[in-house]
């Protein structure tokens, strides 16, 4: 069991350089947008304090890494936890938006000047600082783009070995866990997370769980699984995810797109889709902009799909490709007849090589 060293509450952020409060995390910003990562990795020789990595140009700049170093006792799993504290922290001040995970991160601001981001690294420091066994922090705001690419790789990196030192099976544990943070905006939505369907926006179960014993964050909550009643349907789930939705989805088939399929909120990395036509399904990710072969663009099925189960359309991470359990109700790879380049780049080194070659013809 790990302890609990935080509530979210008690995270005082107070700074004089910008308005937070809790009220701004719902905001929508227009303005400047840029490409993030997000890591938080433990190190043991690093100076504490704040840190800009930036351009010459401050106005060209287009992208923003968060890379914090945290010196603590804290396991691997609870220090990956602790990146959800980003998001929740940044998005609380006027002016912000932080959305998405990992590498897959975009930052609106209003406004682009180096007070923003000394003030962002200045609030992020303070509110790790508070977490009691963390000695020192150190965040890094990377905002030159060279800087950036050569961290982007290295946070992939590390990412991707937390996933595979991560991995769990549904049949090893007695809860999944149910995101609600999209509520801001979807009031009544919540997200599915098991140890073999990470969350449509990446979240994988460990992180879930590490972060709600660690209570960073209050949006996620255990749901017992309780009695299996189909392949990936379990009647715990079914209950909890009712409950969070007041009675708007009263089943979830995890691994289908056809029955009873999860509901996505404003996340999704990927959308899965069934055409009827080919009898199989396509896979789209967030920055395909043309249309797909259902005639349908990734925006207009998120439109559709968001907050709402829609049999035909589901929601998932890139994480869940690797899953063993991937649309386990539909016959898995062998049902998938397209997807888009970037999703075809991601699965080329563990899809087999006879899919591969179809889904490049096609
Ligand atoms: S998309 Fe789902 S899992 Fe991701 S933040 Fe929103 S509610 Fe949570």
């Amino acid at each position: 069991m790990i302890n609990r060293y935080i509530d979210p509450e008690k995270i005082d952020i107070k700074e004089d350089c910008a308005e937070i409060d809790e009220i701004y995390a719902g905001e929508r910003i227009e303005g400047f947008s840029l490409r993030g990562f997000e890591l938080v990795e433990k190190a043991d020789s690093f100076e504490d304090g704040i840190e800009l990595v930036i351009p010459s140009f401050l106005s060209d700049v287009e992208v923003a890494g968060f890379h914090i170093k945290v010196a603590c006792e804290l396991s691997e799993e609870a220090v990956s936890a602790l990146e959800s504290l980003i998001g929740e922290v940044l998005n609380r001040i006027k002016g912000v938006e932080y959305k998405f995970r990992k590498e897959k991160v975009v930052l609106n601001l209003t406004n682009i000047d180096q007070k923003t981001f000394e003030c962002m690294a200045k609030l992020l420091y303070d509110a790790f600082k508070k977490i009691p066994v963390v000695e020192k922090v150190r965040v890094k705001i990377i905002l030159d783009k060279e800087e950036f690419d050569k961290i982007l790789k290295y946070a992939a990196r590390k990412h991707e070995e937390r996933e595979r030192l991560f991995q769990r099976k549904e049949g090893e544990v007695d809860k999944f866990y149910i995101c609600t943070s999209c509520q801001y905006y979807l009031p009544g939505h919540g997200c599915v997370i098991s140890p073999e369907r990470p969350s449509p926006c990446g979240t994988t179960w460990i992180e879930a769980k590490a972060a709600e014993e660690l209570e960073v964050v209050k949006y996620y909550s255990p749901a017992k699984k309780g009695e299996k009643i189909a392949e990936s349907e379990y009647l715990g789930v079914n209950s909890a995810i009712e409950a969070v939705t007041e009675g708007k989805i009263s089943k979830i088939s995890l691994h289908s797109v056809l029955k009873n399929p999860p509901s996505i909120g404003l996340y999704s990395e990927l959308i899965i889709f069934y055409d009827p036509d080919k009898d199989g399904f396509g896979i789209v990710d967030r920055n395909f902009k043309g249309k797909t072969p259902l005639g349908l663009t990734f925006e207009e099925m998120e439109k559709i799909m968001v907050g709402q189960q829609v049999e035909g359309f589901v929601g998932a991470s890139y994480a869940y490709l690797k899953s063993e359990k991937f649309l386990k109700d539909e016959g898995g790879w062998n049902r998938v007849y397209w997807v888009s380049p970037n999703v075809y780049e991601y699965i080329k080194s563990f899809v087999d090589k006879r899919l591969l070659e179809k889904l490049k013809g096609n």
